[in-house]
């Protein structure tokens, strides 16, 4: 049981709970899937993922009470979600047998063991069961084996036609967590992505894997696997097959490391749609108009930014240009045009800068030409033009002005 001591301390004050829970409610539940996986592997665990043959809504129940937390049901998946501030999120499910009636559809659930609960997951790693009451593993197909080949591999050889979002799960898995996708496993996606599985679901479904990739810090890795696997073609067609397009994902990557508020989904997809994106390219994918132009423009509008930020003459012509783009286009000119970064950082710095100076103290009438006044007071004094003592005389000064010039 003493794989459970390295875990955080939430986590553990969980587990617990769930044993005292168990012991007075006779239930028997096990710790699966991604929690076994990352405490084998000594990676931190977030989430507790737990499954019982049965009793599972007694026991959610039950400790979401404890935990003084919520408690919500999703019967068609047999699952509950207990959720607490202080607590991880906890999914409970009963395990279950899962088929699979049509390729890319939605499986048809039934209450099942626990090996079967365990033989119907994606990849073996993700398959092993810890028995909370007592400390056994349960590892019908081997995951430990592959934990410690550093592999990830399916369970049987329709897994990527029963499921395609599986391709993007193991592509994903594979890059978080430093490991190879198993040759003949890398072999059965070949086979799918090229027998056309990925058409099988939705565009939906597809974004919403390609956002969980963007997700991860190992995003450029990532959709460059899929890219080259030839997984995004479904919404891409052949664009996302650059060879460079790695190296400008880790770009965008730097740069959001130092920009997080960026929104990341915008900047890879203008990455991905280089050079030719219009809105059609978003079906399934929910972006808002707003994004949607974003990605277009980065997608789109690289060169002739280039060409104006060539014939732009000192600082004030160039912010004036990075003023008309979105701060995303800004970040993608900054990785793609070495010339423009220290400009950029400058705009970025100057964007920031206050001035301790506010309109009633210029002593003029009110209207536009107190924030006109402002305005180029801070520039001036941004650029080093006057000096910060002067900033309310000049101000003053500004503001007569271009209230007498009307
Ligand atoms: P993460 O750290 O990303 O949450 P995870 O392994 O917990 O990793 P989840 O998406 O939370 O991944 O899924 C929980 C578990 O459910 C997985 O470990 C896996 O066993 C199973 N699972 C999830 N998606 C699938 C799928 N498409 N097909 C089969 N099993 C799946
Ligand atoms: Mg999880």
């Amino acid at each position: 049981m003493n794989v459970l001591q390295d875990l955080p301390n939430a986590q553990r004050r969980t587990l617990r709970l769930v044993k005292e829970i168990a012991a007075e409610k006779d239930c028997h539940p096990f710790l699966v899937g991604g929690p076994v996986r990352d405490i084998l592997l000594g990676r931190p665990a977030v989430d507790i993922d737990l499954t019982l043959e049965s009793g599972s809504s007694t026991l959610a129940r039950a400790l979401a009470k404890r935990v003084d937390g919520r408690v919500r049901s999703f019967p068609q998946f047999l699952t509950y979600k207990v959720t607490s501030s202080g607590f991880p999120e906890i999914d409970i499910t009963t395990a279950r047998k899962e088929r699979y009636r049509k390729p890319g559809a939605l499986p048809a659930v039934t209450a099942g063991r626990l090996k079967d609960d365990l033989l119907r997951r994606d990849f073996s790693i993700n398959a092993i069961a810890l028995d909370l009451l007592n400390g056994a593993m349960h590892d019908p197909a081997s995951g430990e084996r592959d934990l410690g080949d550093r592999v990830v591999r399916v369970l049987h050889d329709r897994s990527f036609i029963d499921d395609p979002t599986r391709i993007f799960r193991a592509t994903r898995l594979a890059a978080r967590l430093g490991f190879t996708v198993e040759p003949h496993t890398a072999k059965l996606m070949r086979d799918a992505i090229d027998a056309g599985a990925l058409s099988t679901i939705s565009k939906e479904r597809i974004w919403r894997e390609v956002f969980l990739a963007m997700d991860e810090t190992e995003a450029p890795a990532i959709l460059a696997d899929l890219a080259s696997r030839g997984a995004l073609q479904v919404l891409f067609g052949p664009r996302a097959s650059s060879s460079d397009l790695q190296a400008r994902l880790e770009a965008i990557h730097a740069q959001l490391a130092q920009t997080p508020e960026l929104d990341r989904y915008v900047l890879y997809t203008g990455a991905l749609l280089r050079g030719d994106a219009s809105p059609i390219d978003f079906e399934g994918s929910g972006f808002s108009q707003k994004r949607a132009r974003a990605v277009v423009e980065i997608a789109n509008e690289v060169p002739r930014l280039e060409e104006a930020l060539g014939a732009a003459t000192g600082e004030r012509d160039r912010f004036r240009i990075y003023r008309s783009v979105s701060p995303e286009m800004l970040t993608v000119i900054a990785s793609e045009i070495p010339d423009e970064t220290t400009y950029i950082q400058r705009y970025r710095d100057y964007e920031k800068f206050k001035l301790p100076l506010r309109g009633t103290d210029l002593e003029v009438p009110g209207g536009p030409h107190v924030a006109q006044a402002l305005e180029q007071t801070r520039q001036a004094v941004f650029s080093g033009e006057i000096a910060l003592e002067e900033a309310r005389s000049y101000a003053k000064q500004v503001a007569r002005k271009l209230l007498a010039s009307g």
